[in-house]
C-alpha cells in the first residue's frame, strides 16, 4: 500500500519535500496555513548546491529558465568604494562545481515547486490549515490543525518555518533568537537603478555593521535590493513590515557616494528583524522530522537557508527511499546525514556576518588586505564544501 506523509508548511522547503517524496511513491498531503500559497517579491540567491537538488527533483531547467545567471560575486568595501573581493561565477565556475549560481525571484522559484507539485498526481496542497500538534502510535501518526481536523498519515515532515510549531512539539527550544540585524528589502525597477551599477554581479558592498546587496531579477526588469543594520533595540521577530527611507539613509550615512545612490531613489521598503537559532542535534521524532527553517534557521549571509532547506527535502526523499520504506529508520538517516552540514552554515553564517561583511577598524583592514588578491581556483576551493554538496553525501 502506497505510505502517506503530511508536511507541514508549502514554503520553498514543504514543496521541496513533498515532490521529493511523491517521486519516490509516497501519497504526500501539504497543509499552509496561508489562504494563498506564493513567495513575497524579492530576490534569493541560489548555489551550484540548489540546482544539484533542483536536478534531482526534476524542475532544475524550470528554474533556469526563470533565473538570471550573474558572473561575479563582488564585494566592495561601502567606506573607501574600492573593491574587496571579486569571485567569477562564469563558466570556469560553472564546470567546477556541475552547475551555476544565479538569483531568481523568490515567486519564480516558488512556483517552479508548486507547479510541479500540481502536476504530480501524488501531491495535494491544502491551504487555510494551520498545523498545531501531532500524536503518534508505533506505527502511525495524526496530526491536528487549529481548525479541528485529523489528519493520519505513516510520517509528518515540519517544515514550518522559523517559528515552528513542530519544532516547539519536538524541541521546545522556545523563541528563536532575536539577532539584533535588521534588513530593510525593496525592488528597484531597472530604469531607476543608477546607470553605473547595473552590474551583472551579485554585489554586496560591506561597512561597520551594515551592508547592502543588488542584482538584477526577472530579465533584468527589476534590480534586487537588501540593505542590512545592527540595532539592538529592537527585540522582537519582524517580518516584512513597511520600512522609513529616512532611518536607511540615516544608517547608511556614512557610506560613500555610490551605493548611497541606490538608497536614495527607493522609497518602498519593507523590514525584517533577523532572527536564527543555535544549532541542534535532535530534528526528528519517530514518525516526525524537521525540514528547512524549521529545523535549522539561519541568518541569511551565506545565501544559503533555502538551498539547505531543498537540499534537506532530496536527503529526507532518498533516505526513506533507500530504506525501502522504513520511514523511523530513513528520517534517522536524514538526521545524521544533515545536522553537521546544516549547522556549519549555520554557524559560518554568523561568523561571515560579524567578521566580513560588518567589519570595522583594524578588522576590515584584515579583510580587506586577505581578500583582495585572492584568485578564482583559491575561491572555488574555499567554498567548495558549500557548493559541491548535493545534500546526499556527508561532505562538511
Ligand atoms: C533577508 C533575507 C534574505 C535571504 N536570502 C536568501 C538567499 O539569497 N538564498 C537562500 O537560499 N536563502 C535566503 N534566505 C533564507 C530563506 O528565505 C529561508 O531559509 C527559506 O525561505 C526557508 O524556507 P522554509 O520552507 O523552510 O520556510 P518558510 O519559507 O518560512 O515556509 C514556511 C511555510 O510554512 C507555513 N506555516 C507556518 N506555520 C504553519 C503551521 N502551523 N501550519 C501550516 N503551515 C504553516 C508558512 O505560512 C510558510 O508558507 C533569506 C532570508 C532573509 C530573511
Amino acid at each position: 500500500m502506497q505510505q502517506t506523509v503530511v508536511v507541514a508548511g508549502g514554503g520553498i522547503g514543504g514543496l521541496s519535500a513533498a515532490l521529493g517524496l511523491a517521486t519516490k511513491g509516497f501519497a504526500v498531503t501539504v497543509l499552509e496555513q496561508a489562504s494563498k500559497l506564493g513567495e513575497i517579491g524579492a530576490g534569493i540567491q541560489i548555489g551550484p548546491n540548489a540546482f544539484h537538488a533542483l536536478d534531482y527533483l526534476g524542475v532544475g531547467d524550470a528554474a533556469r529558465q526563470r533565473a538570471v545567471f550573474i558572473d561575479r560575486l563582488i564585494m566592495m568595501d561601502s567606506l573607501s568604494g574600492e573593491q574587496v573581493a571579486n569571485i567569477p561565477v562564469d563558466q570556469p565556475f560553472r564546470q567546477y562545481f556541475g552547475n551555476p549560481y544565479a538569483v531568481i525571484h523568490r515567486g519564480d522559484l516558488h512556483g517552479v515547486l508548486l507547479d510541479a507539485c500540481r502536476r504530480h498526481a501524488s501531491v495535494e496542497i491544502v491551504t487555510r490549515q494551520s498545523v498545531r500538534k501531532y500524536e503518534q502510535t508505533d506505527d502511525r501518526i495524526k496530526v491536528k490543525t487549529s481548525s479541528g481536523k485529523i489528519y493520519a498519515a505513516d510520517a509528518l515532515v515540519g517544515a514550518d518555518g522559523l517559528h515552528s510549531c513542530i519544532r516547539q512539539q519536538l524541541v521546545g527550544d522556545g523563541a528563536p533568537r532575536v539577532s539584533g540585524h535588521v534588513a530593510y528589502r525593496a525592488l528597484m525597477p531597472f530604469d531607476k537603478m543608477p546607470q553605473d551599477l547595473r552590474w551583472n554581479a551579485a554585489t554586496l558592498w560591506a561597512g561597520p555593521k551594515t551592508h547592502i546587496v543588488h542584482y538584477p531579477l526577472k530579465g533584468w526588469e527589476v534590480f534586487n535590493i537588501v540593505c542590512v543594520f545592527h540595532d539592538e533595540t529592537r527585540t522582537e521577530p519582524a517580518a516584512n513590515e513597511p520600512g522609513s527611507s529616512q532611518e536607511v539613509l540615516q544608517r547608511f550615512a556614512q557610506v560613500c557616494a555610490k551605493p548611497r545612490s541606490i538608497l536614495e531613489a527607493l522609497s518602498d521598503w519593507r523590514y525584517w528583524v533577523l532572527c536564527d537559532r543555535e544549532p541542534i542535534a535532535r530534528w526528528i521524532d519517530g514518525r516526525v522530522a524537521l525540514l528547512g527553517d524549521a529545523a535549522h534557521p539561519m541568518l541569511q549571509y551565506f545565501a544559503q537557508g533555502a538551498c539547505q532547506a531543498m537540499e534537506d527535502a532530496v536527503c529526507l526523499a532518498h533516505k526513506v527511499h533507500t530504506r525501502g520504506g522504513d520511514i523511523k529508520l530513513g528520517l534517522l538517516d536524514y538526521q545524521n546525514e544533515r545536522v553537521v552540514r546544516t549547522a556549519r552554515v549555520q554557524i559560518s553564517s554568523r561568523l561571515i556576518g560579524d567578521y566580513l561583511y560588518h567589519a570595522e577598524g583594524v578588522t576590515r583592514l584584515v579583510r580587506n588586505a586577505m581578500y583582495g588578491k585572492r584568485k578564482a581556483d583559491e575561491w572555488y576551493s574555499s567554498l567548495k564544501w558549500l557548493y559541491g554538496g548535493t545534500g546526499l553525501d556527508s561532505t562538511v
